[in-house]
């Protein structure tokens, strides 16, 4: 579904060999091993301070492990410079997070144009797609207090999917809405996950969690546990599998 190349046969999108991320005495994330096939729908799971977040900022580029290998599309990013990291951001990962960190004076339009100025240019076309792609065609032009709960978040998640990312990464997505809006979301991850996107779900919520294919849970730092709920899809767009 994105202009990236395909990655080799059986190779997964995302590796982590031996991670760890280490805050003085304290291991957010103790040697994590984890290897996630391309167009795998992952939830991660775990109780607050398990590493959860520590684990999705380093695969979205937004930190760096103190040590151990990180593969994000056939590429080591561990190792990788700010710049670096930037760039892989941007061409291959769509991040939603729990809070939506939208600008408050923005229209919808207008923030979902913000992300494409990071990513490429500017097209009002193109965002105005985004938000129609995530049903909110007819409020690209509220500003986020004129928007409820769950179309904020809609509005994050056609952000997100602005550079057309093989990899998505959700941190808590349906945290802060009601079971509709939930719902809604929900909705949105199957279809992209039918296109062949990879998705990383972390979520508190069972039933949320019980929508991926394979279910990973982090206590301390740590891999404890890791379920497969369906066998992983095979790739659509001619990926491994
Ligand atoms: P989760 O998302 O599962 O709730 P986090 O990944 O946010 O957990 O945090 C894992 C652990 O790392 C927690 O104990 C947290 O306090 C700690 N931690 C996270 N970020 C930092 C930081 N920048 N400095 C120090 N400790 C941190
Ligand atoms: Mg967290």
């Amino acid at each position: 579904m994105s202009q990236s190349p395909a990655p080799a046969a059986d190779q997964p999108i995302l590796e982590f060999v031996e991670v760890s991320k280490v805050y003085g005495q304290l291991h957010a994330l103790d040697r994590v091993s984890l290897a996630v096939p391309e167009g795998e729908w992952l939830s991660i799971v775990g109780p607050s301070g398990s590493g959860k977040t520590t684990l999705v900022n380093i695969v979205g580029c937004l930190d760096r492990p103190t040590s151990g290998q990180v593969r994000l599309g056939g590429r080591d990013i561990a190792g990788l410079n700010p710049t670096g990291l930037t760039e892989i951001r941007r061409t291959m990962v769509g991040l939603i997070f729990q809070k939506f960190h939208l600008i408050g004076h923005l229209t919808a339009l207008e923030n979902v144009m913000v992300a494409q100025y990071y990513h490429s240019m500017p097209d009002q076309a193109e965002a105005l797609a985004a938000l129609d792609r995530v049903g909110l065609a007819q409020r690209a032009n509220h500003l986020p207090s004129q928007l409820s709960g769950g179309e904020q978040q809609r509005v994050c998640i056609a952000r997100a999917l602005i550079n057309d990312p093989r990899l998505i990464l959700a941190d808590e997505p349906t945290g802060n809405l009601d079971a509709a809006n939930e719902a809604i979301v929900l909705e949105l991850f199957h279809q992209l996950h039918a296109e062949g996107a990879t998705l990383i779900v972390v979520t508190h919520d069972s039933t949320v969690a019980g929508q991926g294919d394979r279910e990973v849970t982090l206590e301390h730092g740590r891999l404890v546990r890791d379920i497969a709920h369906r066998d992983a899809p095979a790739a659509s767009d001619g990926g491994n599998r």
